[in-house]
């Protein structure tokens, strides 16, 4: 069978814009689903930063799997590599045995990303997921330190299981949860009071006051900009008071750079720009560069105390994803072009919403890098903005609090032409719905 002759079906959650979404995926999937209500169609097939759907419809992909697609779809480099090692009839699955894939990847990963940054970080790989390396890096902190309590920001997002559902701000989604989310207290992020409060007093005060009720912590754990939180960035100063604070009151920092990393916002880690060295860093989504599940928790040598298979799972030696992060790292971090590129198209973006906000009003703008957020004075237009942009063929999703953030994670390679297309299209759908 050819993709032609796939099956479509036009039960659709919205008749009329296109082939909808199969019977089958309405009716037996859970309801849990999300993506596939804003974006009702059925896809098949997809190349850089282009998505194609059954009905022969392309749209521009300024979503990127959530931030998984740095190097756009189906990266040719990526692909033949990944070909050739199967075709080969190389290791898929290999839990934490040594693997030629794992070698070599590892070897790419310290020479080309860990030594030039003057980063020593061991590496464990903690299961293929994002929330995995987040509950790795909790339970690594609590180990080490003894401590159970650890800070997080408000709006932050770390996962969906439940120790990372407990650092995580979003009320909808730590109800889900079912039982208590304890050990974690917020802490307000940078800019959280619009600079009316000096940034860390009150984290200060709380640390020094032994009537705060706040139990010492193990670990601050913090995004450079809060991705699902709606685009919030946190200044570099501010990154670096923090990490000063937690040297000075022994408390170990831990950045999710789960979505912020691998070039987002610029350099490879998102960190760096900071001049900052966190003890612990979470590391996925886009670093398999293929879309393919890995994740990684990196430490500094002194925390790698644990035992052999203290912690532990069936899916830490996704050989494939090994084979295609090594590939993208050749390809993409030999030198600091992506990182150049990557500031000099966010800056466009950047613009391009300036210009945006000041000619129609109603809007802000938040960014860093390839990371920008069109903010909506009034939440639900956001969305509103972003259907009518599906419609016109253009995939952008909303985040922060009330969903009010146009948040856009194009893939980092996207050419200008297509950049200034899809600001086009986006552009468009403000206009439309603001007027
Ligand atoms: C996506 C994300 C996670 C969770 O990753 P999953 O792969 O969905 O478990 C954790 N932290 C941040 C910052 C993320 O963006």
């Amino acid at each position: 069978m050819t993709i032609a002759d796939l099956p479509t079906d036009d039960k659709s959650e919205k008749p009329g814009t296109g082939p909808g979404v199969p019977s089958i995926i309405l009716n037996r999937e859970s309801e849990v689903r999300g993506y596939c209500r804003g974006w009702p169609t059925t896809f098949t097939t997809a190349k850089g930063s282009w998505i194609t759907d059954t009905s022969g419809r392309k749209y521009l992909d300024f979503f990127a799997g959530a931030g998984s697609l740095n190097y756009g779809h189906n990266h040719p480099v990526l692909k033949e590599a990944l070909l050739d090692y199967l075709s080969k009839d190389g290791i898929t699955h290999g839990l934490d045995m040594a693997t030629v894939a794992k070698k070599e990847f590892l070897e790419t990963f310290e020479e080309k990303l860990l030594k030039p940054r003057g980063l020593d970080y061991k590496v464990q790989f903690p299961g293929p997921t994002g929330t995995n390396s987040v509950e790795a890096a909790l339970k690594l902190a609590r180990k080490a330190t003894g401590r159970e309590a650890i800070i997080n920001f408000t709006n932050a997002f770390h996962g969906m299981t439940l120790g990372a559902l407990s650092v995580t701000g979003n009320s909808m989604k730590r109800a889900g949860a079912g039982i208590p989310l304890v050990h974690a207290t917020p802490m307000p992020y940078d800019n959280y009071f619009g600079g009316v409060t000096e940034d860390f007093q009150w984290f200060e005060r709380v640390l020094d006051d032994s009537g705060s009720g706040l139990n010492r912590p193990a670990a601050v754990i913090v995004e450079t900009v809060q991705g699902e939180g709606g685009v919030n960035v946190a200044r570099y100063e501010w990154l670096r008071a923090l990490a000063d604070l937690c040297a000075r009151r022994d408390i170990l920092l831990i950045v999710d750079d789960v979505q912020m990393g691998c070039g987002r916002t610029g350099p490879f880690f998102s960190f760096e720009a900071a001049g900052i060295k966190p003890d612990i860093v979470t590391i996925s989504k886009s670093i398999s560069g293929y879309g393919l599940p890995m994740a990684l928790t990196l430490f500094k040598p002194e925390l790698d105390i644990w035992t052999p298979g203290e912690h532990n799972g069936t899916f830490r030696g996704n050989n494939p994803a090994f084979v295609t992060a090594r590939l993208a790292i050749e390809t993409f971090w030999a030198d600091n072009a992506i990182e150049l590129e990557t500031a000099r198209k966010g800056e466009k973006i950047a613009e391009r919403f300036e210009a945006l906000a000041q000619e129609i009003g109603g809007l802000q703008h938040r960014g860093r890098g390839m990371v920008q957020g069109l903010v909506f004075d009034e939440p639900e237009l956001a969305s509103a903005a972003c259907e009518i942009a599906f419609n016109n063929g253009m995939l952008a999703e909303t985040s922060g609090p009330s969903d009010e953030v146009v948040k856009l994670l194009p893939p980092l390679t996207l050419t200008d032409e297509e950049l200034n297309l899809g600001l086009d299209i986006l552009s468009d759908a403000a206009r439309q719905v603001l007027r």
